[in-house]
C-alpha cells in the first residue's frame, strides 16, 4: 500500500516535550517501573490541587454548560478578564478585546495562524517554550531566536533582538514569568522591549501564564500596561496560577492600538469562530478563579510547598560538581547547566535517554527548548520534598558515572 506521510507542513514543527524520551517512560511505566516524572508542568498531578471553589463551581455548573457560546466566549467571565486587565493597568481593554480559548495553547496557535505569510518572521527567545518555535513554523512562518544570557539570569538580550530584526519580522514573544528559566523581567528591560517593539513596529505576543507563581516577594508588570500604542496580546490562563490545566482554560487580550490592526482582528475573529468556541465549563470556571481567594500565595510563599521546593531543589543541585543553576524567581522550573567540560554531552536526547532508563528520573533535554548547545536540562520542581531529593539523588549518581566515562 501507498505509505501515508505527515504533511510537508510538518517539516519543521517539533514538539519534544512529549517527545521520544516520552514514549519511553511509557513504555518502561507498562512494564510496571515506577518514574519519577520532572518533565512537564502538570501541576494537580503532584497533589497540588485546585482551588476546592473552581472544582465545585465546574461541578454546579456542569449540566447548564452542555451548549456552544459565542465564539469569543461568555460574557460575564470575558468580563471578569477584563476586571483582571484593569487590576494589572492595562489600559483600554473592553469585553470585545477578550478571547477565551482551550488553554493559551489555541490562542497561541490561532494568533500566529492569523498574521503570518510564508517567510514572516517571528522573534522568540532561546530557550523557549517550544510551542511557539513550533507554531511559527506551522504557520508558515521563520522562527528566528533572540538569546537570552544566562550570565545575566537569563534575561533577554536586547542587542540581540535588534541584531537579528529584519523587514519579514512580525512579532516579538516575551514569555514572562519564564519558562524554562523560572526568569522574571524587571520593569526596565520590559520597556526596552517595547521600544523596539515600537521603532520596528512589531506585534508583542505576552505570555503571562506564570504572572502569579512569584516567589520572594516578587511582583510581576505585564509589558501591555506599559505602552498605550504598541499592538499587544497577552496570554493568560488558569493552568497554573490555579493548577487547572485539565480543565483547559485560557484567555488572549488584544490592547494598544487597533485602527491598523483591523484586518488582523478580523483573521482573529475568523479562526475563533472556525473553532466554534472553547469549552463552555472551563469558561465559566474563569470567572470563579479570578474573582476567588488566591490560593497560589500560601503555595509560593516562603513556607508554601512550591516555594520549599524550589529552594530544595536548587540546594541539592548546585551541590553536583560541575552543575549550575540561576535560581528561579518565579514559575515552576529551572534550567540547570552541566559543564560540558565535565559533562561532554553530544546528543542531550540521548543523556535524557540513559537518566531515564538508568535511573528512571525523567528531565527534558535542553535543546527541547531550542537552546541549541547540549548542555541543559529542564527539571520541573513539583514533586514533594522526599521525591525531589530522591530524584536530585538519582540524578547526581548518573552524573558521577558520567564523568568517570
Ligand atoms: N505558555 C507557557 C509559557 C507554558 O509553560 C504553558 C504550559 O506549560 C502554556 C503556555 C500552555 O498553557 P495552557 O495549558 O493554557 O494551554
Amino acid at each position: 500500500m501507498k505509505p501515508i506521510a505527515k504533511s510537508a507542513k510538518l517539516a519543521n514543527v517539533c514538539y519534544d516535550i512529549r517527545g521520544p524520551v516520552l514514549d519511553k517512560a511509557r513504555a518502561m511505566e507498562e512494564e510496571g517501573q515506577k518514574i519519577i516524572k520532572l518533565n512537564i508542568g502538570n501541576i494537580a498531578a503532584f497533589g497540588i490541587e485546585p482551588p476546592d471553589e473552581i472544582v465545585q463551581d465546574m461541578i454546579r455548573n456542569l449540566p447548564a454548560a452542555a451548549g456552544y457560546t459565542d465564539s469569543k466566549g461568555l460574557f460575564a467571565p470575558r468580563k471578569a478578564v477584563v476586571h483582571y486587565c484593569q487590576e494589572k493597568n492595562i489600559r483600554g481593554v473592553t469585553v470585545d478585546d477578550v478571547y477565551l480559548g482551550n488553554g493559551a495553547s489555541e490562542l497561541i496557535v490561532m494568533a500566529l495562524n492569523a498574521l503570518l505569510d510564508n517567510g514572516d518572521e517571528v522573534l522568540l527567545p532561546a530557550p523557549d517554550y517550544p510551542l511557539y518555535t513550533a507554531a511559527v513554523a506551522l504557520s508558515g512562518g521563520t522562527p528566528v531566536h533572540y538569546i537570552c544570557d544566562e550570565q545575566s539570569d537569563w534575561m533577554p538580550d536586547i542587542a540581540d533582538i535588534r541584531a537579528k530584526i529584519t523587514p519579514r519580522t512580525r512579532a516579538i514573544v516575551v514569555i514572562n514569568p519564564n519558562n524554562p528559566t523560572g526568569a522574571l523581567y524587571p520593569d526596565s528591560l520590559l520597556k526596552e522591549i517595547v521600544e523596539v517593539a515600537r521603532q520596528h513596529q512589531l506585534i508583542i505576543m505576552a505570555d503571562e501564564i506564570y504572572d502569579k507563581t512569584l516567589f520572594d516577594g516578587n511582583s510581576h508588570t505585564s509589558i501591555a500596561a506599559l505602552s498605550d500604542d504598541v499592538l499587544t496580546l497577552t496570554f493568560n490562563g488558569l493552568s497554573k496560577n490555579y493548577r487547572s490545566c485539565g480543565y483547559r482554560a485560557g484567555w488572549m487580550v488584544v490592547s494598544g492600538e487597533k485602527h491598523h490592526a483591523r484586518d488582523y482582528i478580523t483573521g482573529l475573529n475568523m479562526l475563533a469562530s472556525m473553532r466554534l468556541c472553547a469549552n463552555t465549563p472551563g469558561q465559566l470556571a474563569i470567572q470563579t478563579a479570578l474573582g476567588g481567594y488566591q490560593s497560589i500565595k500560601d503555595l509560593v510563599a516562603p513556607t508554601g510547598r512550591l516555594c520549599r521546593q524550589r529552594d530544595l531543589a536548587y540546594e541539592l543541585l548546585t551541590q553536583i560538581p560541575g552543575v549550575s543553576v540561576v535560581k528561579p524567581k518565579a514559575a515552576l522550573y529551572m534550567f540547570p547547566r552541566l559543564d560540558p567540560k565535565i559533562y561532554p554531552i553530544e546528543d542531550d536526547q540521548q543523556f535524557a535517554y540513559e537518566l531515564l532508563s538508568e535511573e528512571k528520573v525523567l528531565i527534558v533535554q535542553g535543546t527541547g527548548f531550542n537552546w541549541t548547545a547540549p548542555d541543559h536540562f529542564r527539571l520541573v520542581f513539583l514533586p514533594n520534598t522526599d521525591d525531589l531529593r530522591d530524584a536530585v539523588g538519582r540524578i547526581e549518581r548518573f552524573l558521577a558515572h558520567y564523568r568517570k566515562r
